[in-house]
Protein backbone atom coordinates (compact mmCIF):
# COMPACT_ATOMS: atom_id res chain seq x y z
CA UNK A 1 0.00 0.00 0.00
CA UNK A 2 2.73 2.19 0.68
CA UNK A 3 6.28 2.94 -0.05
CA UNK A 4 8.21 4.12 2.84
CA UNK A 5 11.64 2.96 1.64
CA UNK A 6 10.67 5.14 -1.47
CA UNK A 7 9.43 8.01 0.46
CA UNK A 8 12.81 7.82 2.69
CA UNK A 9 14.91 7.94 -0.47
CA UNK A 10 12.78 11.22 -1.26
CA UNK A 11 13.82 12.56 1.75
CA UNK A 12 17.03 11.45 2.99
CA UNK A 13 18.83 14.22 3.01
CA UNK A 14 16.49 15.95 5.78
CA UNK A 15 15.83 13.32 7.62
CA UNK A 16 19.78 11.97 8.23
CA UNK A 17 20.36 15.42 9.17
CA UNK A 18 17.62 15.16 11.70
CA UNK A 19 18.66 12.31 13.13
CA UNK A 20 22.75 13.33 12.95
CA UNK A 21 21.34 16.40 15.53
CA UNK A 22 19.67 13.80 17.88
CA UNK A 23 23.21 11.81 17.89
CA UNK A 24 24.80 15.13 18.69
CA UNK A 25 23.00 16.39 21.08
CA UNK A 26 22.24 13.54 23.24
CA UNK A 27 18.41 14.95 24.91
CA UNK A 28 16.70 11.75 23.91
CA UNK A 29 13.52 12.25 26.12
CA UNK A 30 11.35 15.60 25.67
CA UNK A 31 14.41 16.97 23.69
CA UNK A 32 14.17 20.30 21.62
CA UNK A 33 12.97 18.95 18.88
CA UNK A 34 9.46 17.54 20.61
CA UNK A 35 8.74 21.61 21.65
CA UNK A 36 9.76 22.27 17.92
CA UNK A 37 7.77 20.14 16.56
CA UNK A 38 4.45 20.94 19.16
CA UNK A 39 4.93 24.84 18.24
CA UNK A 40 5.11 24.07 14.13
CA UNK A 41 2.12 21.87 14.31
CA UNK A 42 0.39 24.30 16.37
CA UNK A 43 0.82 26.73 14.02
CA UNK A 44 -0.28 24.95 11.14
CA UNK A 45 -3.27 24.15 12.89
CA UNK A 46 -4.24 27.20 13.99
CA UNK A 47 -4.58 25.81 18.05
CA UNK A 48 -3.03 27.04 20.96
CA UNK A 49 -1.48 24.31 22.28
CA UNK A 50 -0.23 20.95 21.12
CA UNK A 51 1.12 18.19 23.02
CA UNK A 52 3.59 15.01 21.90
CA UNK A 53 2.52 12.01 23.02
CA UNK A 54 3.84 8.37 22.40
CA UNK A 55 0.77 7.45 20.04
CA UNK A 56 -2.62 7.98 19.05
CA UNK A 57 -3.88 5.94 21.14
CA UNK A 58 -2.14 7.56 23.50
CA UNK A 59 -3.36 11.05 22.33
CA UNK A 60 -6.48 9.64 22.40
CA UNK A 61 -7.23 7.98 26.23
CA UNK A 62 -4.84 11.04 27.59
CA UNK A 63 -7.28 13.30 26.45
CA UNK A 64 -10.42 11.39 27.83
CA UNK A 65 -8.60 10.95 31.26
CA UNK A 66 -7.67 14.62 31.01
CA UNK A 67 -11.32 15.54 30.12
CA UNK A 68 -12.77 13.43 33.23
CA UNK A 69 -10.66 14.94 35.47
CA UNK A 70 -11.65 18.42 34.38
CA UNK A 71 -15.16 18.11 33.85
CA UNK A 72 -15.55 15.41 36.60
CA UNK A 73 -12.90 16.22 39.26
CA UNK A 74 -11.84 12.72 39.00
CA UNK A 75 -9.29 10.22 37.85
CA UNK A 76 -11.60 8.49 34.94
CA UNK A 77 -15.01 8.35 34.14
CA UNK A 78 -17.58 6.43 35.73
CA UNK A 79 -19.39 4.00 33.25
CA UNK A 80 -23.16 5.48 33.24
CA UNK A 81 -20.71 8.67 31.60
CA UNK A 82 -21.48 7.37 27.83
CA UNK A 83 -19.31 8.96 24.65
CA UNK A 84 -20.85 8.40 21.45
CA UNK A 85 -18.98 7.48 18.70
CA UNK A 86 -18.74 5.50 15.13
CA UNK A 87 -18.73 1.42 15.20
CA UNK A 88 -16.98 2.26 11.84
CA UNK A 89 -13.36 2.75 12.84
CA UNK A 90 -9.98 1.40 14.14
CA UNK A 91 -10.69 0.13 17.53
CA UNK A 92 -8.20 2.30 19.62
CA UNK A 93 -11.16 4.93 19.19
CA UNK A 94 -13.35 2.81 21.69
CA UNK A 95 -10.43 1.01 23.60
CA UNK A 96 -9.62 4.70 24.80
CA UNK A 97 -13.14 5.40 25.60
CA UNK A 98 -13.30 2.37 27.67
CA UNK A 99 -9.97 2.54 29.24
CA UNK A 100 -11.34 6.30 30.18
CA UNK A 101 -14.10 4.39 32.06
CA UNK A 102 -16.91 5.58 29.80
CA UNK A 103 -19.30 3.46 28.29
CA UNK A 104 -19.44 3.65 24.12
CA UNK A 105 -22.25 4.58 22.35
CA UNK A 106 -22.14 3.37 18.77
CA UNK A 107 -23.91 5.47 16.30
CA UNK A 108 -24.36 4.37 12.65
CA UNK A 109 -22.68 5.86 9.96
CA UNK A 110 -23.74 8.02 6.74
CA UNK A 111 -22.73 5.62 3.69
CA UNK A 112 -21.96 8.12 1.33
CA UNK A 113 -19.21 9.39 3.59
CA UNK A 114 -18.31 6.45 5.87
CA UNK A 115 -18.43 8.78 8.68
CA UNK A 116 -20.47 9.22 12.00
CA UNK A 117 -24.08 10.23 10.84
CA UNK A 118 -24.92 13.54 12.90
CA UNK A 119 -28.55 12.75 12.39
CA UNK A 120 -28.08 9.59 14.72
CA UNK A 121 -26.22 11.67 17.25
CA UNK A 122 -29.23 13.70 17.75
CA UNK A 123 -31.70 10.85 17.73
CA UNK A 124 -29.65 9.21 20.80
CA UNK A 125 -29.46 12.31 22.84
CA UNK A 126 -33.20 13.30 22.18
CA UNK A 127 -34.15 9.99 23.67
CA UNK A 128 -32.25 9.72 26.40
CA UNK A 129 -32.37 13.03 27.69
CA UNK A 130 -35.27 11.40 30.17
CA UNK A 131 -32.59 9.27 31.67
CA UNK A 132 -31.05 10.56 35.32
CA UNK A 133 -29.09 7.26 35.64
CA UNK A 134 -26.97 7.50 32.85
CA UNK A 135 -25.90 10.76 30.91
CA UNK A 136 -23.51 11.45 27.72
CA UNK A 137 -20.57 13.23 28.34
CA UNK A 138 -19.08 13.76 24.54
CA UNK A 139 -18.73 12.67 20.94
CA UNK A 140 -15.61 11.22 19.12
CA UNK A 141 -16.13 12.11 15.56
CA UNK A 142 -13.49 10.10 13.13
CA UNK A 143 -12.70 11.80 10.03
CA UNK A 144 -12.24 8.19 8.48
CA UNK A 145 -9.47 8.04 5.36
CA UNK A 146 -9.04 12.07 6.25
CA UNK A 147 -12.79 12.77 4.99
CA UNK A 148 -13.90 15.63 7.32
CA UNK A 149 -17.15 14.36 9.60
CA UNK A 150 -19.96 17.04 9.52
CA UNK A 151 -18.41 19.44 12.46
CA UNK A 152 -21.14 22.44 12.15
CA UNK A 153 -23.90 19.39 13.20
CA UNK A 154 -21.97 17.89 15.12
CA UNK A 155 -20.58 20.94 17.23
CA UNK A 156 -24.04 22.24 17.57
CA UNK A 157 -25.49 19.12 18.89
CA UNK A 158 -22.76 19.01 21.49
CA UNK A 159 -23.45 23.33 22.23
CA UNK A 160 -26.94 22.11 22.91
CA UNK A 161 -26.41 18.99 25.32
CA UNK A 162 -23.10 20.53 27.02
CA UNK A 163 -20.88 17.87 25.41
CA UNK A 164 -17.21 17.64 24.66
CA UNK A 165 -15.92 16.65 20.90
CA UNK A 166 -12.72 15.07 20.81
CA UNK A 167 -11.80 15.08 17.29
CA UNK A 168 -9.76 11.55 16.11
CA UNK A 169 -8.02 13.12 13.62
CA UNK A 170 -5.81 10.15 13.17
CA UNK A 171 -6.14 9.87 9.81
CA UNK A 172 -7.22 13.59 8.69
CA UNK A 173 -3.34 15.05 9.20
CA UNK A 174 -4.18 18.71 6.93
CA UNK A 175 -7.63 18.16 5.95
CA UNK A 176 -10.07 20.76 6.13
CA UNK A 177 -13.60 21.83 7.13
CA UNK A 178 -14.76 24.92 6.33
CA UNK A 179 -11.26 26.58 5.96
CA UNK A 180 -10.48 25.29 9.56
CA UNK A 181 -8.05 21.91 9.98
CA UNK A 182 -9.16 19.06 11.44
CA UNK A 183 -8.68 18.93 14.96
CA UNK A 184 -8.41 22.35 16.15
CA UNK A 185 -12.64 22.51 15.64
CA UNK A 186 -13.53 20.22 18.37
CA UNK A 187 -12.54 20.29 22.29
CA UNK A 188 -9.56 18.26 20.96
CA UNK A 189 -7.82 16.31 18.74
CA UNK A 190 -5.74 13.60 18.49
CA UNK A 191 -3.50 12.86 15.82
CA UNK A 192 -1.68 10.13 15.17
CA UNK A 193 1.95 9.68 13.50
CA UNK A 194 1.87 5.51 13.01
CA UNK A 195 4.49 4.86 10.02
CA UNK A 196 1.47 4.65 7.44
CA UNK A 197 -0.19 7.78 8.62
CA UNK A 198 -0.13 10.99 6.03
CA UNK A 199 2.82 12.42 8.78
CA UNK A 200 3.97 8.98 9.68
CA UNK A 201 7.66 8.59 11.80
CA UNK A 202 9.63 5.97 12.29
CA UNK A 203 7.95 4.34 14.82
CA UNK A 204 4.97 5.08 17.21
CA UNK A 205 3.81 8.67 17.80
CA UNK A 206 1.29 10.70 18.61
CA UNK A 207 -0.20 14.60 18.94
CA UNK A 208 -3.10 15.95 21.12
CA UNK A 209 -3.83 19.94 19.70
CA UNK A 210 -6.53 22.04 22.00
CA UNK A 211 -7.09 25.58 22.47
CA UNK A 212 -8.38 24.54 26.48
CA UNK A 213 -5.53 25.36 28.60
CA UNK A 214 -6.58 23.15 31.28
CA UNK A 215 -6.70 20.49 28.76
CA UNK A 216 -3.51 21.06 27.93
CA UNK A 217 -1.91 21.12 31.05
CA UNK A 218 -3.06 18.35 32.27
CA UNK A 219 -2.46 15.85 29.02
CA UNK A 220 1.01 16.96 29.78
CA UNK A 221 0.95 16.05 33.47
CA UNK A 222 -0.82 12.64 32.47
CA UNK A 223 1.77 11.38 29.83
CA UNK A 224 4.93 12.20 32.72
CA UNK A 225 3.50 9.94 35.23
CA UNK A 226 0.80 12.48 36.21
CA UNK A 227 2.33 15.31 37.46
CA UNK A 228 4.60 18.67 36.80
CA UNK A 229 7.20 17.38 39.24
CA UNK A 230 7.51 13.45 38.34
CA UNK A 231 8.88 12.99 42.04
CA UNK A 232 5.56 14.46 43.29
CA UNK A 233 2.39 13.70 41.14
CA UNK A 234 -1.14 14.60 41.52
CA UNK A 235 -2.79 12.14 39.22
CA UNK A 236 -3.03 8.59 38.12
CA UNK A 237 -0.19 9.23 35.18
CA UNK A 238 1.52 7.06 32.00
CA UNK A 239 4.75 7.00 30.38
CA UNK A 240 3.33 8.25 27.18
CA UNK A 241 5.51 10.72 25.83
CA UNK A 242 6.68 11.44 22.27
CA UNK A 243 10.56 10.47 21.64
CA UNK A 244 13.17 13.32 20.67
CA UNK A 245 14.37 10.98 17.52
CA UNK A 246 10.55 10.45 15.95
CA UNK A 247 9.44 14.45 16.89
CA UNK A 248 13.24 14.91 14.77
CA UNK A 249 12.30 13.02 12.17
CA UNK A 250 8.81 14.15 11.84
CA UNK A 251 10.37 17.61 11.53
CA UNK A 252 11.88 16.67 8.65
CA UNK A 253 9.41 14.83 7.30
CA UNK A 254 6.72 17.71 7.94
CA UNK A 255 8.51 20.03 5.33
CA UNK A 256 6.65 17.66 2.43
CA UNK A 257 3.20 17.18 4.41
CA UNK A 258 1.08 19.53 2.09
CA UNK A 259 3.09 18.38 -1.07
CA UNK A 260 2.40 15.08 0.28
CA UNK A 261 -1.57 15.16 1.00
CA UNK A 262 -1.36 17.30 -2.80
CA UNK A 263 0.09 14.19 -4.67
CA UNK A 264 -2.36 12.28 -2.75
CA UNK A 265 -5.22 14.09 -4.06
CA UNK A 266 -4.05 13.39 -7.13
CA UNK A 267 -3.88 9.86 -7.47
CA UNK A 268 -7.20 9.92 -5.80
CA UNK A 269 -8.21 11.93 -8.84
CA UNK A 270 -6.48 9.96 -11.48
CA UNK A 271 -8.60 6.74 -10.05
CA UNK A 272 -12.12 8.47 -10.41
CA UNK A 273 -11.55 9.35 -13.79
CA UNK A 274 -10.07 5.83 -14.60
CA UNK A 275 -12.82 4.15 -12.65
CA UNK A 276 -15.69 6.17 -12.98
CA UNK A 277 -18.72 4.32 -14.68
CA UNK A 278 -17.35 0.89 -13.69
CA UNK A 279 -20.23 -1.43 -12.93
CA UNK A 280 -20.58 -2.62 -9.28
CA UNK A 281 -18.37 -0.26 -7.81
CA UNK A 282 -18.90 2.84 -5.39
CA UNK A 283 -16.04 5.10 -5.77
CA UNK A 284 -15.72 7.55 -2.88
CA UNK A 285 -15.98 11.35 -2.92
CA UNK A 286 -12.70 12.39 -2.37
CA UNK A 287 -13.10 16.20 -3.74
CA UNK A 288 -15.63 18.75 -2.82
CA UNK A 289 -18.34 19.41 -6.05
CA UNK A 290 -17.97 23.64 -4.23
CA UNK A 291 -15.01 25.56 -3.59
CA UNK A 292 -17.01 27.35 -1.17
CA UNK A 293 -17.54 25.07 1.34
CA UNK A 294 -13.59 25.21 2.36
CA UNK A 295 -13.28 21.55 2.63
CA UNK A 296 -10.04 19.47 1.75
CA UNK A 297 -9.50 15.92 2.04
CA UNK A 298 -6.03 14.33 2.32
CA UNK A 299 -6.91 11.01 1.23
CA UNK A 300 -5.49 9.55 3.62
CA UNK A 301 -7.20 6.42 2.04
CA UNK A 302 -8.93 5.76 -1.41
CA UNK A 303 -11.62 3.38 -0.35
CA UNK A 304 -14.02 2.14 -2.99
CA UNK A 305 -17.29 -0.03 -2.45
CA UNK A 306 -17.77 -3.36 -3.92
CA UNK A 307 -20.92 -4.05 -4.32
CA UNK A 308 -23.00 -7.64 -5.15
CA UNK A 309 -20.54 -9.53 -2.67
CA UNK A 310 -17.60 -9.60 -4.79
CA UNK A 311 -15.20 -7.56 -2.85
CA UNK A 312 -13.00 -10.61 -1.65
CA UNK A 313 -12.70 -11.89 -5.40
CA UNK A 314 -11.56 -8.53 -6.63
CA UNK A 315 -9.51 -8.54 -3.69
CA UNK A 316 -7.79 -11.96 -4.16
CA UNK A 317 -8.14 -10.71 -8.48
CA UNK A 318 -5.80 -7.76 -7.94
CA UNK A 319 -3.49 -9.82 -5.45
CA UNK A 320 -2.85 -12.00 -8.41
CA UNK A 321 -2.27 -9.36 -10.15
CA UNK A 322 0.57 -8.27 -8.06
CA UNK A 323 -1.65 -5.49 -6.45
CA UNK A 324 -2.01 -4.86 -2.47
CA UNK A 325 -5.47 -3.76 -1.31
CA UNK A 326 -6.54 -3.36 2.73
CA UNK A 327 -10.16 -3.53 3.96
CA UNK A 328 -10.32 -1.21 6.80
CA UNK A 329 -12.23 -2.50 8.42
CA UNK A 330 -12.96 -5.72 8.34
CA UNK A 331 -15.13 -5.61 11.20
CA UNK A 332 -17.20 -2.87 13.05
CA UNK A 333 -16.25 -2.20 16.70
CA UNK A 334 -19.88 -3.38 18.38
CA UNK A 335 -18.92 -7.00 16.44
CA UNK A 336 -15.48 -7.05 18.64
CA UNK A 337 -15.95 -9.11 22.19
CA UNK A 338 -14.17 -6.43 23.77
CA UNK A 339 -16.93 -3.65 22.93
CA UNK A 340 -19.77 -6.11 22.83
CA UNK A 341 -20.52 -6.26 27.02
CA UNK A 342 -19.37 -3.05 27.65
CA UNK A 343 -21.08 -0.59 24.77
CA UNK A 344 -24.62 0.63 24.04
CA UNK A 345 -25.94 0.17 20.50
CA UNK A 346 -29.39 1.99 20.36
CA UNK A 347 -30.42 0.34 16.99
CA UNK A 348 -29.05 -1.96 14.45
CA UNK A 349 -25.93 -0.56 12.91
CA UNK A 350 -26.40 -1.62 9.43
CA UNK A 351 -24.56 0.91 7.24
CA UNK A 352 -21.55 -0.01 9.26
CA UNK A 353 -21.75 -3.52 9.20
CA UNK A 354 -22.68 -3.14 5.10
CA UNK A 355 -19.46 -0.91 4.62
CA UNK A 356 -17.48 -3.82 6.53
CA UNK A 357 -18.24 -6.12 4.14
CA UNK A 358 -17.76 -3.70 0.66
CA UNK A 359 -15.24 -1.86 1.26
CA UNK A 360 -11.28 -2.11 -0.51
CA UNK A 361 -8.76 0.51 -0.18
CA UNK A 362 -6.89 0.74 -2.97
CA UNK A 363 -2.80 1.67 -2.88
CA UNK A 364 -2.41 5.15 -2.65
CA UNK A 365 1.58 5.56 -2.29
CA UNK A 366 2.48 10.02 -2.52
CA UNK A 367 5.30 8.68 -5.16
CA UNK A 368 3.20 6.13 -7.16
CA UNK A 369 4.10 6.95 -10.61
CA UNK A 370 1.14 7.42 -12.98
CA UNK A 371 2.13 4.53 -15.33
CA UNK A 372 1.58 2.05 -11.67
CA UNK A 373 -1.78 3.56 -10.96
CA UNK A 374 -2.78 2.88 -14.82
CA UNK A 375 -1.62 -0.82 -14.15
CA UNK A 376 -4.12 -0.43 -11.16
CA UNK A 377 -7.00 0.55 -12.59
CA UNK A 378 -6.33 -1.32 -15.87
CA UNK A 379 -6.57 -4.37 -13.82
CA UNK A 380 -9.66 -3.46 -12.22
CA UNK A 381 -11.45 -2.47 -15.13
CA UNK A 382 -10.61 -6.36 -15.87
CA UNK A 383 -12.59 -7.89 -13.38
CA UNK A 384 -15.25 -9.21 -14.47
CA UNK A 385 -18.27 -7.23 -12.32
C1 LIG B 1 -4.20 4.90 13.60
C2 LIG B 1 -5.44 5.25 14.28
C3 LIG B 1 -5.50 5.41 15.67
C4 LIG B 1 -4.41 5.05 16.61
O1 LIG B 1 -3.17 5.59 16.35
P1 LIG B 1 -1.83 4.85 16.85
O2 LIG B 1 -0.78 5.89 16.64
O3 LIG B 1 -1.64 3.65 15.98
O4 LIG B 1 -1.99 4.50 18.28
C5 LIG B 1 -6.69 5.86 16.22
N1 LIG B 1 -7.77 6.10 15.47
C6 LIG B 1 -7.76 5.92 14.14
C7 LIG B 1 -8.98 6.24 13.35
C8 LIG B 1 -6.61 5.48 13.49
O5 LIG B 1 -6.61 5.31 12.17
Amino acid sequence: MLDLKLEYEYMKKDIDAAITQCLKHQHWILGPEVKELENKIAGYLGVKHCVGTSSGTDALVLSLRALAIKLKGQEYFDKPDEIITTPFTFTATGDAILRSGATPVFADIDPATFNIDPAKIKEYLERRASSVERRVVGIIPVHLYGQACQMDLIMDTAKEHDLFVLEDVAQAFGSLWKNKKLGSIGTAGAFSFFPSKNLGGFGDGGMIASNDDEIADLTRMLLKHGGKDKYNVDHIGYNARLDTLQAAILLAKFKYIDEFNERRRRIAQTYTKELSGLEGLVLPITHDPSPITGVYHVCHQYTIRVLNGKRDALQQHLKENGISTMVYYPVPLHQMKVFKERMRMPESLGQAEKAAKEVMSLPIEPLLKNAQIKTITIAIRRFPA
